[in-house]
């Protein structure tokens, strides 16, 4: 950690592309059309860490979606890891979503007639770890999450922020080489948004995970390395830590909070 409280910046130049997205485009509906997504180009490198912000309805979840491989673009390419997933077979795309890929979703999706131990158990077993070390590996993520004395407790008898930590530790499960959280921390409070950083940070340091994190709370992003602003469905700035502090691009300087505002 350097003084500043945040981690010291790491040099990826030469580290390898774990996501090419290629003007990316989806449009929604068949009547009234919404561009949710208009031609986003971008490149992301193994081991990033970082934010992407914007307005409501400016098409974050929808790019989450994409890089998740649970919705299919309307025009433009996403390559991960080198596999053009845009033509995968639904097939190829299932299995690149349970061996490379977690998620956190917005609104937790985890099973309700499952205690929370269970459900981040589910991952592995669908994963084909055996079922003692998957709940020996579940019980060590729900403490880190803070959750140690919830592990069988089912939804409902939890907390929404308490719920929102169980996802993150299901997304976690089978050590994913890309993390995806939309709104992670967002029901959180300040303590535990905190708890919830520094082991994604840990993990981003310790394996090289990738962590893609939509977020409105601008204290995460700014902890990120890299943030990425979306209006109307397109990148319209990106800012990049340095050692003093961030660059940006040139679009951000039309912005009038130098784009480190949502
Ligand atoms: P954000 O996550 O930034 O709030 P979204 O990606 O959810 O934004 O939405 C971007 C735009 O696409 C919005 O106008 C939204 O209404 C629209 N949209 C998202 N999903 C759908 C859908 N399944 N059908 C129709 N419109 C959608
Ligand atoms: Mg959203």
């Amino acid at each position: 950690m350097s003084e500043s409280g945040l981690e010291p910046v790491i040099d990826r130049k030469n580290s390898r592309n774990i996501i090419e997205i290629k003007d990316l485009t989806k449009v929604f509906g068949d009547g009234v059309e919404v561009i949710a997504l208009n031609r986003i180009s971008l490149t992301i490198k193994e081991g990033e860490f970082l934010a992407i912000v914007g307005p409501s309805g400016s098409g974050k979840s929808t790019l989450l979606n994409m890089i998740g491989l649970l919705d299919t673009p309307t025009s433009g390419s996403i390559i991960l890891k080198g596999v053009d997933v845009t033509s995968a077979s639904p097939n190829q795309r299932a299995n690149l979503r349970n061996r490379e890929l977690g998620f956190v979703f917005q609104y937790h999706h985890l099973l309700p007639e499952f205690s929370a131990l269970e459900n981040v158990m589910m991952p592995m077993l669908i994963a084909g770890m055996d079922k003692a070390q998957a709940s020996e590996r579940a019980h060590k993520l729900l403490s880190d999450v803070g959750l140690a004395d919830r592990l069988h407790n089912r939804p409902s008898q939890l907390s929404g922020g308490q719920n929102q930590r169980v996802a993150v530790a299901r997304a976690l499960a089978n050590s994913p080489s890309i993390v995806i959280g939309d709104e992670l921390t967002g029901n959180l409070d300040s303590k535990t948004s905190r708890l919830i950083y520094d082991l994604l940070r840990d993990l981003n340091k310790q394996i090289n995970q990738t962590f893609i994190l939509v977020t409105h709370d601008m204290d995460m992003a700014e902890k990120t390395d890299r943030i990425l602003r979306i209006v109307d469905g397109q990148l319209v700035c990106e800012l990049r830590r340095q050692q003093d502090g961030w660059s940006q691009s040139d679009a951000c300087n039309h912005l009038e909070d130098g784009g480190l505002k949502h």
